[in-house]
């Protein structure tokens, strides 16, 4: 969703420079197994984490049982994904037709280099040297700031999370909060150094010394370009959502409006919207709906009306028709960039979104990132996961995520070349593969495994403990190697004196 509830900023401040697109994280999904351990590391991280994903995880479960239809709704949402992609040639042409009609210019890109090339062509043509933007994972994805700036063209992001992330020249580390990872007084720290502001930690005062930097570049821009939540292909308009007036003033100030949008954001009624717009606001930040809808359909069509003179929708496939190809990938183009499963991730929750060392992080990251660049680059994202389907759960179009990240790992030890020794996750040696089949077994053997249990009894007698909590005797807190790993970071719970089984059977007689 195109929004941010980031705990924003200051009042005073001096001018602002000239922003620089550079970002200074530099993770990639490559070395995600290093990033996962260093953000483990930071507790500030974890703790700015801990409060901020638990805090939308309970927005969004109660906003969803505000609605008595929320499972119906869901179902919905997930037929009318279906049926889109299914049938996405028609829908495409249907919304291109549209849009056309209303005034809009459409623009195809196949990849990244060529949708940046569109849009840095509009802006020489224009002699633009100022673009406002409003967030967009899409012109993320393509690194569009970047190749701005390779131009000479200044691309400021306009949302107070992007923003805030901009002027620390890094990149969003979640899809719908970008600065999710920053405490207020990191942002207050940032805003001294950057805008020149009086120090101050108060939220208000932060929130107006951004908002007045950035309505004068609203006015001195010489473009706005913004994403794309839904495109309907009945009319040919374009949704955008948002929740602090940013988009408004990024489409309808600047003469020219560049909308970028992934060719799976079509939808075929106008009326669908209505689905959409119930699961969307909820699932991602808990609103009943977000603060500003703003529908688009073609240009500014008479003297005194709203918007701008020329609007461009520039529809990027860049790797998506490869996603379509596919029945099981496919429903990797249904998610709706709600972010819900990653706030629902107890991996995206300790690590946060720059260990990913992708434009896309979490569980939907984990998934689309590999499809995306490929998969000798992000072999390691679909490992990323303990399967637990906390993400299957909430997702508002019921993507079903674990399917995905096991289609994924299949393909990774398939291809050969890919799942290598070095790119593939663990298991990787002899020892681990040969407690696998020791683990597979037991577990498939009833009398060994309760007999395993007895020796475990026994023996964690022998290994050193912690004190007792509650009615259960002292935790294990301490294994020797290679079974140290596991209690490194967590104590173990001791085995009972009776096991399930017996207790069970007990019950029974
Ligand atoms: S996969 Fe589902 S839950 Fe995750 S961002 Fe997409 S729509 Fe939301």
């Amino acid at each position: 969703m195109i929004t941010n509830h980031c705990p924003p900023a200051t009042a005073g401040g001096s001018d602002n420079e000239p922003m620089s697109q550079s970002v200074k994280t530099h993770l990639t999904s490559e070395t995600f197994d290093a990033n996962a351990r260093a953000a483990l590391a930071d507790t500030q991280l974890r703790g700015a984490l801990r409060n901020a994903t638990s805090l939308f995880g309970k927005r969004r479960l109660a906003a969803a049982r505000s609605l008595a239809n929320w499972e119906d709704l869901r179902t919905e949402a997930r037929r009318i994904k279906d049926e889109t992609l299914l049938h996405l040639d028609k829908y495409l042409d249907q919304f291109t037709a549209n849009a056309g009609r209303a005034g809009a210019e459409i623009h195809w890109a196949r990849d990244a280099a060529e949708a940046n090339q569109i849009v840095s062509e509009l802006a020489r043509q224009r002699s633009a040297k100022l673009v406002v933007k409003s967030k967009s994972m899409t012109t993320e994805e393509i690194h569009l700031n970047t190749a701005l700036e390779a131009v000479g063209v200044e691309a400021l992001e306009t949302d107070l999370g992007e923003y805030i992330i901009q002027l620390a020249g890094e990149t969003p580390s979640h899809i719908i909060a970008p600065a999710i990872h920053k405490t207020r007084f990191q942002i207050a720290d940032l805003f001294v150094e950057k805008l020149g502001i009086a120090p101050t930690d108060d939220i208000t005062a932060l929130t107006v010394t951004a908002r007045r930097v950035l309505r004068e570049k609203f006015a001195a821009a010489d473009m706005g370009i913004s994403g794309v939540n839904f495109g309907v292909a009945e009319t040919g308009t374009i949704l955008i959502l948002e929740n602090e007036g940013n988009i408004r003033l990024t489409t309808s100030l600047p003469r020219t409006h560049i909308a970028v949008m992934g060719i799976e954001k079509v939808i075929p009624r106008f009326a669908d919207l209505e689905v959409f717009l119930k699961l969307l606001p909820r699932s991602g930040t808990g609103q009943h709906l977000s603060s500003y809808q703003s529908l688009i359909t073609g240009t500014k069509r008479a003297s005194g009306m709203e918007g701008p003179k020329e609007l461009h929708i520039v529809l990027l496939d860049n790797g998506r028709s490869r996603m379509l190809a596919s029945p099981t990938t496919r429903q990797s183009l249904a998610c709706i960039r709600c972010g819900a499963c990653l706030n629902a991730c107890p991996v995206y929750q300790q690590i946060g979104g720059h260990a990913y060392g992708s434009v896309y992080p979490g569980p939907i990251g984990a998934v689309i990132t590999p499809q995306l660049i490929g998969l000798t680059k992000a072999a390691q994202l679909p490992y990323a996961s303990s399967l637990c389907g906390a993400c299957r759960e909430v997702c508002p179009v019921k993507i079903d995520i674990p399917e995905l990240l096991l289609h994924l790992r299949a393909e990774i030890h398939e291809k050969s070349g890919v799942g290598s020794r070095k790119s593939e996750p663990p298991p990787q040696n002899r020892a681990e593969r040969l407690a696998f089949k020791i683990w597979a077994a037991v577990m498939t053997r009833p009398r060994v495994f309760e007999l395993s249990g007895k020796f475990a009894h026994f023996f964690q007698r022998f290994v050193e403990r912690n004190q007792r909590i509650g009615k259960v005797s002292g935790f294990v807190a301490r294994l020797a190697p290679p079974l140290a790993a596991w209690t490194s970071a967590r104590d173990l719970r001791p085995v009972e004196a009776k096991s399930f089984r017996q207790q069970w059977r007990e019950r029974r007689d």
